[in-house]
C-alpha cells in the first residue's frame, strides 16, 4: 500500500473552503519514496482505490467526459486566491491582485477570478475578449504585450479597460494616437525591465537587460519614457510595472526590482505624473514535484510589502497601491490531466515506455522547458509502483514526452493516468499538432462536475479549412 503524503506547504487562509483530508500518514520529506502521491486540495483516495477530486471519482470523470481531460479543483483555486488576499490584508497596503489569464484563459476561469475579487491581465485581443465575455468589469482588466496590434489597442480603449501596460516607444506613439482618435485619456503603466531576472530559487541581477519586454532601467530608456509622457496628451501614466520571471521560489529578486523601480517612480512623481500604482508582476512558484520548494505565498507577499514600504519611505513618497499578477500559482496545482493508457514498449535494459492518448498537444512543457511532473494511475492509486515508466504522448515526435521517470504499477491498456499540477500553461498552450482535438475541461466541486470547455471534435478541426479551387 502506498503512503499518502499531504501537501505540507499549502496553508488555507481562514474562511477558505477546507480540503477533505484523508487520514494523514507521517509525511516527513525524508521518508517520501518514489511513487508516493501528494494529495493537493480536495484530492483523496476513495475506498475502491480510485483518485477523487472535488468529491468526484476521477475514473468516473474519465468515463463520462472522455480523455484526455483537464480536471480543475475549484475549491483549491479559490483557496489559492484567498491566500493572496489574506496575505495582502495583513500588510495593510492598498493592493490589487490581477490573474494572469495566459496561464489558463477560459470564460469560466475569468468568471471565477472576478468572483474572488481579482482583476484580470490579458496579453492579446483573444484573452481580452474572453475576460469581457466572462463579465469581468472592464475597469478591472489590464492589457499586456510587447507587440500589441492596432486592433488590440482599439479594442482595449473602446472597452474602457482599467489600464494598458505600455511596453516600448513604438507602442507609446500608437496608443497615444488611438486614445486621441477615440477622444479619451487612457490610463497606462510603463513596463520597466529592471535588470533582474528570477527563475525558481535563483535570481540574476546583471546581464538580464537582454529582454524583449519593457523599457530598460539600466541604459536610461525607462527614464526617457517617463520624461516623454508629458507630451502624450492621450495618455495618463498612473504608475510603473515590472515582472522578473516565473516559478520564483523566494522573493529576493522582487526586492531588488522594487528598489530600482522606486527610483524611477520618484522621478515620475517629481515630474508631476499622477503615479499611484506599483505593479511588481507575477511569477510565484508552485510545487510540481517533491523537489520544488517555493516559499509560501504569504511570506513572499510580506517580503514584497516590506520592500515597498522601506523603498517608498526612503524616497519620501506616499505608499502606492501594490499590484501583483499571479497566474501559475492560482491555477497550476489545481489542475490534473487524466489520460487513458494505451500501448507500451519495454526495451530491456534501456527504458519502459507507456503511451497515453494525449501528449505535447495538451502539455508541451516537457518538450519546451524540460518540465517535470508526477503521476499516478487513478484507478489503482493504492497499488505500489512496480517500476519506472517513461510516459509518452501519441504525437509523431520523439520529444513528445510527458514524464521521463514515473514510478507506476505496471500500466495496462485502459488504465487512467493522472498527471498532477497541469493547471497552468497546459490547456492555454495546447496545439493541434497531428490534428489532435483539444481536450475538454471540467471544474469539480462538492461532487459536481461542470464542463467549462467542450472537447473538440475531428469536425471542429476542419471548420476553417477550405478546398483548393482550380481553374
Ligand atoms: C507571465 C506573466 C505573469 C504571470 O506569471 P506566472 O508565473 O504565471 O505567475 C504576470 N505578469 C506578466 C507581465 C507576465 O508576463
Amino acid at each position: 500500500m502506498r503512503t499518502q503524503t499531504q501537501e505540507q506547504e499549502w496553508t488555507a487562509p481562514a474562511g477558505a473552503p477546507q480540503a477533505q483530508h484523508p487520514s494523514r500518514a507521517p509525511a516527513e520529506d525524508a521518508t517520501r519514496a518514489a511513487g508516493e502521491i501528494r494529495l493537493r486540495g480536495t484530492m483523496r483516495i476513495g475506498p475502491e482505490g480510485h483518485l477523487w477530486i472535488g468529491g468526484c471519482d476521477t475514473v468516473d470523470l474519465a468515463r463520462r467526459f472522455g480523455t484526455p481531460l483537464f480536471v480543475y479543483d475549484e475549491a483549491l483555486i479559490r483557496a489559492q486566491i484567498r491566500a493572496f488576499h489574506e496575505a495582502f490584508r495583513e500588510t495593510g497596503l492598498a493592493y490589487e491582485i490581477a490573474y494572469a489569464a495566459k496561464a489558463f484563459c477560459t470564460v469560466a476561469m475569468c468568471q471565477l477570478a472576478a468572483e474572488e475579487g481579482l482583476a484580470v491581465d490579458a496579453v492579446s485581443g483573444g484573452e481580452l475578449l474572453t475576460a469581457l465575455r466572462a463579465g469581468v468589469e472592464p475597469r478591472r482588466i489590464h492589457l499586456h504585450g510587447n507587440n500589441k496590434s492596432q486592433a488590440e489597442l482599439e479594442l482595449a480603449v473602446r472597452s474602457g479597460i482599467g489600464y494598458i501596460i505600455v511596453d516600448n516607444f513604438v507602442e507609446l506613439e500608437m496608443l497615444d494616437a488611438v486614445a486621441r482618435d477615440a477622444g479619451v485619456t487612457v490610463d497606462v503603466l510603463l513596463r520597466v525591465a529592471p535588470g533582474v531576472e528570477a527563475h525558481t530559487h535563483e535570481y540574476i541581477s546583471t546581464g538580464q537587460q537582454d529582454s524583449k519586454f519593457g523599457f530598460d532601467w539600466e541604459n536610461g530608456q525607462a527614464r526617457e519614457a517617463i520624461r516623454r509622457l508629458g507630451a502624450h496628451l492621450g495618455l495618463r501614466c498612473i504608475g510603473l510595472h515590472s515582472h522578473i520571471g516565473s516559478q520564483i521560489f523566494d522573493a529576493a529578486g522582487f526586492v531588488t526590482a522594487i528598489e530600482r523601480v522606486t527610483e524611477l517612480y520618484a522621478e515620475g512623481v517629481a515630474l508631476g505624473l499622477p503615479f499611484r500604482v506599483l505593479n511588481v508582476g507575477g511569477g510565484f512558484g508552485i510545487r510540481y514535484t517533491a523537489e520544488d520548494d517555493p516559499e509560501p505565498i504569504r511570506r513572499q507577499i510580506h517580503t514584497i510589502a516590506d520592500a515597498v514600504r522601506s523603498a517608498f519611505s526612503a524616497s519620501g513618497l506616499p505608499l502606492p497601491e501594490v499590484a501583483v499578477e499571479p497566474g501559475r500559482s492560482i491555477v497550476g496545482e489545481a489542475g490534473t490531466t487524466l489520460y487513458t493508457v494505451g500501448t507500451h514498449k519495454v526495451i530491456p535494459g534501456v527504458r519502459n515506455y507507456v503511451s497515453v492518448d494525449g501528449g505535447m498537444t495538451d502539455n508541451p512543457r516537457l518538450a519546451l522547458y524540460g518540465a517535470r511532473y508526477e503521476a499516478a494511475l487513478a484507478n489503482r492509486v493504492n497499488e505500489a509502483p512496480d517500476g519506472v515508466w517513461a510516459v509518452a504522448g501519441k504525437c509523431c515526435e520523439s520529444g513528445d514526452m510527458l514524464i521521463w521517470d514515473a514510478s507506476l504499477p505496471d500500466p495496462r491498456p485502459g488504465d487512467v493516468l493522472a498527471v498532477f499540477c497541469t493547471g497552468a500553461y497546459n490547456y492555454s498552450m495546447a496545439s493541434h499538432y497531428n490534428r489532435n482535438p483539444n481536450p475538454a475541461v471540467v471544474f469539480v466541486r462538492d461532487g459536481e462536475a461542470t464542463v467549462v470547455v467542450e472537447r473538440e471534435t475531428w469536425e471542429d478541426l476542419l471548420r476553417l479549412d477550405r478546398p483548393l479551387r482550380r481553374g
